[in-house]
């Protein structure tokens, strides 16, 4: 068993300046699973309604994500409605309809209650925690969360971070979290918290990693099109997290490798809506453009350095 993912499966309608996707697949386990999946196998733990449609459980099952942990229930899936500003770092959330995930407690299968690797993708507090009360002794556990939670249920995900590795958040909710407004003292105040890592993610601005070790930063591969920014977080946090899980050991070397690994699967996704890039991806087009990473940054790469 490599890595159980808890979080949304549902349907997004996304709205962009030029375009508009409605009820395209998505969900933070969605995009998490098929990232994670490149690196080893993933087990996705999540609820949808009676409207789930069967050729998007083919898809997931077709990528080998086990859906055992897929429960259908009476009601409908999860949905969400958002709409980017020009700037697509900036986004509003016009609608968000929990349905069956409301009161949904997960009861995870005996092997997924041993697997190695957990990522608590973005749900309330108090349900990472359920999950993270089965699991008989993980050797990572990440999280992820958002400006509700840090608002709404503060206490529950101040208790969580005590038990949990990795954080992954964004910088706004960096910031709403350790109430400092410079990212690195709210990333050093976030370690403070219980994490041995936290990922900061900034957008078409890359990630900031802090960890013992350290910062660590990567850019975002720049792109002259970004479609649709939807799933670049929970996607940069599959690949991370497929890398870890794929490596064994989470040491400073491995994880520098994984955010890179992160950075470019995020990349793919937002060039077309939805998960439809990611779908069609190969593992031979995440290894050129993890070397098109390097050499991007690479002061001292071969092809530039004079003799
Ligand atoms: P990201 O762009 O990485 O933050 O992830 C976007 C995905 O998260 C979308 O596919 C949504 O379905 C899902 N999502 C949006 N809001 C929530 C929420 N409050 N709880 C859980 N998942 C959400």
């Amino acid at each position: 068993m490599g890595i159980v993912v808890v979080g949304t499966v549902g349907y997004d309608t996304i709205e962009t300046q030029t375009n508009k996707a409605v009820e395209a697949l998505g969900g933070s386990a969605t995009y998490f699973s098929l990232a994670a999946r490149f690196f080893g196998p993933v087990s996705l733990v999540a609820a949808v309604g009676t409207d789930f449609r069967p050729e998007h459980r083919d898809l997931l099952t077709e990528r080998n994500i086990d859906l055992r942990g897929l429960e259908s229930r009476d009601g409908l899936t999860f949905r969400w409605h958002g709409r980017y500003h020009e700037d697509m770092n900036l986004r509003d959330t016009l609608n968000l309809a929990l349905n069956v995930f409301a009161d949904f407690t997960p009861d995870l299968l005996p092997d997924q209650r041993r697997a190695d690797y957990l990522f608590l993708a973005n749900i309330s507090p108090e349900l990472q925690a359920a999950v993270l009360d089965q699991m008989a002794s993980p050797k990572v556990v990440a999280a992820d969360t958002m400006n509700h939670w840090i608002e709404n249920s503060r206490p529950q995900l101040i208790r969580l971070l005590n038990r949990i590795d990795i954080l992954t958040l964004n910088d706004e909710e960096a910031r709403m979290l350790s109430g400092e407004h410079n990212l690195v003292k709210a990333g050093r105040a976030i370690l403070k918290m219980g994490p041995r890592t936290a990922l900061v993610k900034r957008g078409e601005y890359g990630v900031l990693q802090f960890s013992e070790d350290g910062m660590f930063a990567v850019p975002a591969y720049p792109l002259e099109d970004v479609h649709d920014p939807t799933g670049a977080g929970d996607t940069f946090a599959g690949a991370f997290m497929g890398y870890i899980a794929r490596n064994g050991r989470l040491n400073e070397r491995a994880r520098r490798a994984a955010v890179v690994y992160g950075s470019v699967m995020a990349s793919y996704v937002v060039e077309r809506f939805s998960v439809q890039r990611i779908l069609e991806l190969t593992w031979d087009d995440v290894e050129a453009r993890y070397r098109a990473f390097l050499e991007l940054t690479d002061s001292h790469h071969p092809r530039w350095t004079s003799p």
